[in-house]
């Protein structure tokens, strides 16, 4: 799967609803803030929801570093156990929930981040709708098969995932 960033996009609306952290005297990782930039799978006809973050420390004169890859799936066991029949089930199940990617570069604070992931982004219901919405959006905007499967889950009263701004009910939901 080839992932792109959701702000080749979207740059206006990810530069508003990017999550930062700032972290001062972490025991367990260097200060600075950290950006959480969402990607997400490019083929246009798959339904995968699921979300990668590249974690980057941006500071002061844009050097950048990559704390960590997290990537996270909202959806249930069964979603993803239905989503591909020929999946291993152990690996279907790690389509699930939040993790650090295998395949993807880490760096030694990354268990540190997937831990403030967890703990303060997941509880939050409202960032968990942003990043879907986010997702759909993206999938409208590759314009495949997946984004009519998208649509039967989502909330009538969220924004529209095209991006139009209306709600979704008041728009390509008609
Ligand atoms: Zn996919
Ligand atoms: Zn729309």
């Amino acid at each position: 799967m080839i992932f792109k960033r959701f702000m080749e996009f979207f740059p206006e609306i990810a530069e508003k609803e990017t999550r930062r952290i700032t972290l001062r005297n972490d025991p367990q990782a260097p200060d600075g803030e950290y950006a959480f930039i969402d990607s997400f799978c490019e083929d246009k006809h798959c339904d995968c929801r699921r979300v990668y973050f590249h974690v980057l420390q941006i500071d002061t004169d844009y050097k950048v570093f990559h704390a960590a890859t997290i990537s996270y799936g909202w959806e249930d066991l069964d979603f993803y156990l239905s989503w591909s029949p020929y999946l291993p089930s152990e690996m279907a199940a790690e389509m699930k929930g939040a993790a650090l990617e295998r395949i993807q570069r880490q760096s030694q604070y990354a268990e540190r981040f997937l831990e403030f992931f967890e703990s303060k982004f997941l509880s939050d219901p409202a960032y968990i709708e942003r990043i879907k919405r986010h997702y759909a959006m993206f999938k409208a905007r590759l314009g495949g098969k997946a984004i009519k499967k998208i649509y039967k889950g989502f909330n009538k009263y969220s924004p529209c995932p095209c991006g139009s701004g209306k709600k979704f009910k008041f728009c390509c939901m008609a």
